[in-house]
């Protein structure tokens, strides 16, 4: 069922400090998209239903900021009128030091006040079964008498209606507005008033009067939002009412729209009305605790854990490969989003195998209402199972039952193969190794990957240990072939990754003397190359997919040191970007930068940020605190540490760390378990690093893990958990030091939007 509204889109600007009114000179932040209708069908797009919106902008960067946003979470735009000669609405917000708010709209006279039926929207509600009506909306009469005459259309062809009237006190007082509500209140199926509207708009004297009078009028079910004293639901079997959830109100705007989108979303699906219910305040809670009006829209996942407090969401079905149509408009959606959006847009790509760093990388996901994207590289998962034993098939599975269990839906995890080429078998001769890498790259693509990095700059048996461009490229445009072969039985259109020049995957080898940045010749060179070879071989439609460039912006780690990244020195290369028109830059080893360093990444085009050896340092870092903790709280800890128990499993299988730790055995062992180059990664998969991490996090009851030791050796965490948003049990504990590693990732991605 396709859902549908008519109504402003708006930017909203608001002041920083609290106070009243404009009458002096303000810091001010913003534009955020907004409007409610707009806001309403954003939410609805987020969870997963299909929507449109009919509106009109002005032709300027307010209208194409809030159309690529809507775009980018899955409403369909189509039906937003581009006027030239008008100007995109707006709202000035100011908030009192007691709440309260102070407007200053420029909405009747912007180009929402313009909203008309034309050929595209008559045909685009024709397509929709449920129409959403805000209030605010039928202040404007043109407007109005438009959206009369679609909710009486719809009706008449036995479509459904919910309507929020958010009437401002001023408007009410307005006869005519007031018919006009009546008119749409007389077709609703979902009532969704606030406070006083109920009263308000029935004249009774009471909201069960009110709610008695409705129902005679035909209204299904009267649903009553009472901010933060939480809502009440009114059908002809009878009422209840629910408590919000508490949470520090950041910025109300918005929440009232969310709290429809979710409602309605779920009275459409057939969901309980208590469940129903309990999701939309969710949503509402969510919208609250966060600054901008669309900023605080959500995901099932987000809804169903604030709901059910981490009590376990339910499972959706076995495999299934998300739609090529889902899967390719979320990568195109963060292309457009990137070049269209005013502030560049990032991609982060979590590159780790491990169940819970991959649990984490969903939970941050969810929480930032956007997709996620999961790398593996070649030696880790091929078709002949790689060092994990997973085929890209099995992995992806791996991936979407973590997704599942967490309520998180498959169409927002985008899957990438990382470093595809010879390199698993470059000791055998070149044509051989090929031969695997091109099984290899039609298993990853069969199974649904969409990112896809050809890599094969790798000399093989008698070749250069590196391989010249030509030579590269045309090995790039070889399993390019095989790619698209691949894509066309699966109906998926892959978008490519190419350039060879990166460190070395997981940190440089031994002590770092000099970062190399790549030179913008070599950069424009590797570009050439693939063009020709592309062209040459007749997949230019694949090359018109190639999303990014490898290139080594100066960033690194080693073992001890972290190279954070130096803008001056990335100059000329970030300059090259512009010769390659719709390319960004992708960016390895970004680990352990600083936040600032990040954005700037992001910033300067290194728009996708690889990130992985952090994720599990992190991990490991929260594991030995609870390895600490339990020394003091279990008797005999200190003899079956999780500690000795790593050190065990790495001594007795040196061969993922022995080549890469220099110096005498007491620094060999302080690396085995401190270097900034995790090589510990490679061994939590064992039976016995299992087992010992199943022990650890089974010391600890169903009391938790003791506050104050939490403030000893997990200190990042502490006031989380004494405030009570965090759980002190081991494993939330542990999942959320991971999460804190890609909060900062997240915030450099979306610079738009404050991060959550
Ligand atoms: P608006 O029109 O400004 O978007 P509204 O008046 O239509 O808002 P509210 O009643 O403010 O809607 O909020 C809708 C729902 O959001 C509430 O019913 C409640 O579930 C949730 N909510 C709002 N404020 C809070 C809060 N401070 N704490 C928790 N939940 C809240
Ligand atoms: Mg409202």
């Amino acid at each position: 069922m396709k859902v549908a509204t008519i109504g402003e889109i708006l930017v909203e600007v608001m002041a920083v400090e609290r106070g009243h009114g404009f009458m002096e000179p303000l810091t001010l932040r913003g534009p955020f998209p907004s409007g409610a209708p707009a806001i309403f069908i954003d939410q609805v797009a987020k969870l997963g239903q299909p929507c449109a919106i009919v509106s009109c902008v002005g032709d300027d960067d307010f209208g194409r900021l809030n159309v690529s946003r809507l775009q980018g979470d899955g409403v369909d735009t189509t039906a937003v009128e581009v006027l030239a000669g008008e100007v995109t609405g707006s709202a000035f917000v100011r908030y009192g030091q007691q709440g309260g708010r102070d407007f200053v709209f420029n909405v009747a006279r912007s180009a929402s006040g313009r909203i008309r039926e034309t050929e595209v929207s008559t045909q685009v509600l024709a397509g929709c079964g449920h129409l959403h009506i805000s209030g605010s909306t039928l202040s404007s009469g043109r407007s109005a008498e438009f959206v009369v005459g679609a909710v009486e259309e719809l009706k008449a062809r036995g479509g459904t209606v919910s309507f929020d009237p958010n009437v401002r006190p001023e408007l009410a007082r307005d006869t005519e507005v007031l018919a006009i509500l009546g008119d749409v209140l007389a077709n609703t199926d979902v009532f969704l008033p606030s406070g006083l509207e109920l009263t308000l708009l029935t004249g009774a004297r009471d909201e069960h009067s009110a709610v008695e009078q409705l129902m005679g009028r035909g209204v299904t079910c009267v649903v009553v939002k009472r901010g933060a004293e939480g809502s009440t639901y009114h059908d002809k079997d009878g009422s209840f009412e629910l408590a919000a959830y508490p949470v520090d109100e950041v910025d109300p705007t918005g929440a009232g729209d969310c709290f429809d989108a979710a409602f309605v979303t779920c009275w459409l699906r057939g969901r309980p009305a208590r469940e129903a219910l309990e999701l939309a305040n969710a949503a509402g809670a969510r919208a609250v605790g966060v600054l901008g009006p669309m900023e605080g829209t959500s995901m099932w996942a987000e809804l169903e854990v604030l709901r059910r407090r981490g009590a376990g969401a339910p499972r959706q079905g076995g495999p299934r490969v998300a739609p090529a149509g889902e899967r390719e408009r979320r990568l195109d959606g963060w292309v457009t989003r990137h070049m269209a959006g005013p502030v560049p847009a990032g991609l982060v790509s979590v590159c780790s195998a491990h169940e819970a760093v991959l649990e984490s990388a969903i939970l941050q996901a969810a929480g930032d209402g956007t997709a996620v994207l999961i790398e593996a590289t070649c030696n880790q998962v091929n078709h002949q199972g790689g060092y994990t034993g997973l085929t890209p098939a099995n992995f992806r599975d791996q991936v979407y039952s973590i997704a599942d269990r967490l309520g998180f839906p498959r169409a927002r995890v985008m899957l990438g193969g990382d470093h595809l080429g010879p390199n698993p078998w470059r000791r055998q001769p070149a044509e051989r190794a090929m031969a695997e890498a091109e099984q290899m790259v039609a298993a990853y693509v069969s199974a649904g990957y969409e990112k896809i990095h050809l890599d094969t700059s790798m000399g093989c048996a008698g070749e250069p240990a590196h391989l010249g461009d030509e030579m590269t490229a045309e090995r790039a445009a070889r399993l390019a072939v095989v790619a698209e072969e691949a894509a066309g039985a699966a109906g998926t259109s892959p978008r490519y990754v190419i350039g060879t020049e990166v460190p070395v995957p997981g940190g440089i080898l031994g002590e770092a003397e000099d970062i190399h940045v790549t030179s913008r010749e070599a950069v424009l060179a590797t570009f050439e190359a693939h063009r020709s070879a592309f062209a040459r071989v007749r997949v230019v439609s694949a090359f018109e997919r190639v999303l990014a460039v490898v290139a080594h912006p100066g960033v690194e780690f080693d073992n001890q040191r972290v190279f954070a990244y130096r803008p001056e020195r990335a100059r000329e290369l970030t300059a090259a970007l512009a010769e390659m028109p719709g390319l960004v830059f992708e960016a390895h080893s970004t680990d352990y930068q600083p936040s600032p360093s990040l954005i700037r990444l992001v910033g300067d085009g290194f728009a996708v940020l690889k990130v992985g050896p952090a994720l599990t340092f992190a991990l490991r870092e929260a594991l030995y605190g609870l390895d600490a903790i339990a020394r003091w709280t279990v008797p005999g800890w200190s003899e079956r540490s999780l500690a000795a128990a790593v050190e065990e499993e790495m001594l007795a299988h040196p061969e993922h760390w022995s080549r890469y730790y220099p110096g005498d055995p007491a620094r060999q062992h302080l690396l085995r378990h401190f270097s900034y180059s995790d090589r510990v990664r490679y061994y939590w998969s064992s039976p016995p690093l299992c087992q010992a991490v199943a022990s650890l996090l089974a010391q600890f009851g169903p009391e938790g893990v003791p506050e104050t030791l939490v403030s000893q050796y997990l200190p990042k965490l502490y006031d989380r958990v004494v405030g009570g948003a965090l759980p002190a049990t081991p494993r939330a504990l542990v999942l959320e030091a991971v999460r804190d590693v890609l909060r900062p990732y997240a915030a450099a991605c979306r610079p738009a939007g404050p991060s959550r």
